[in-house]
């Protein structure tokens, strides 16, 4: 169980992203941060990954501190280097981490599998469409069976028919996986679809100001399911709740 306690966070320009605000992240659960542009969402994130440090409050991890390791990040952009292949892209967090291409070789090969690029370790970012950089970019994240995967909003410059079809294999990846997964939306109908618990952020200065557990079937027809769309119109309602009149 991770912890954010009281956590704000204010930036030397005087900004006050967020707010004496506290969550629970439990072993095994996918969290969807959710809330309106600018409300400190990424923020919070960037505080869990430890990015950035907070101007008050705590984020405890249990056995204290997070280890290198421990971590996955995924941005909106897939930020792969342009001149390495999938598999090098993938490879390169344990190169950073000083391990050899030929102690990671499986493993890096078990991520490209998991994200269904096996057949593509060899080709360059060039070569692949915007969904697949996407994948790569997760699985270089999911490469060292971290304990908790953050993403900030990966799929929100896809196109809807690939952010489907992204969203399927990551929960479908959570599910093989059991990673912990923290993933910051805009999207109400995303963060029903995924997640299992939806912090609701208030604006600015953020606070988580609602906190709902998804009771949404699991299975394949769940994206057109009557719970996904009773869950959809909660969060609608919540989200309004917490927005300025
Ligand atoms: P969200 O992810 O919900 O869109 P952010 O966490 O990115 O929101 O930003 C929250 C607020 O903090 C915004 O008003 C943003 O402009 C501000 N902010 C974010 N990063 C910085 C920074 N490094 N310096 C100053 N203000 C920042």
């Amino acid at each position: 169980m991770i912890v954010v306690d009281g956590v704000s966070k204010t930036f030397p320009n005087g900004t006050v992203a967020l707010n004496n605000t506290s969550a629970k992240i439990g072993e095994g659960e996918f969290i969807a941060l959710l809330g309106p542009s600018g409300c400190g969402k990424s923020t919070l994130l960037r505080l869990l990954a430890g990015l950035e440090a907070p101007s008050g409050g705590q984020i405890i991890w249990p056995g204290g501190t997070a280890e290198p390791g421990d971590i996955g990040f995924v941005f909106q952009d897939a930020t792969l280097m342009p001149w390495m292949s999938a598999a090098e892209n993938v490879f390169l967090p344990l190169r950073l981490r000083g391990k050899s291409r030929s102690e990671t070789r499986d493993s890096v090969t078990a991520a490209l599998t998991q994200v269904g690029l096996a057949d593509f370790a060899d080709t360059k970012p060039a070569a692949l469409s915007g969904g697949m950089k996407m994948r790569v970019s997760i699985a270089r994240a999911l490469v060292g069976s971290p304990k908790l995967l953050l993403m900030d909003e990966p799929f929100a410059a896809l196109d809807e028919f690939t952010r489907f079809k992204l969203q399927a294999d990551l929960h479908e990846v959570w599910h093989r996986t059991g990673t912990t997964i923290v993933f910051v939306t805009h999207s109400i109908y995303e963060a029903a679809y995924l997640a299992t618990r939806v912090l609701v952020m208030s604006p600015r200065p953020g606070r988580v100001a609602a906190n709902i557990t998804s009771e949404v079937a699991e299975g394949p027809e769940r994206r057109t399911a009557a719970d996904y769309t009773a869950f959809v119109k909660q969060l609608s309602g919540v989200l309004r709740g917490v927005m300025p009149a």
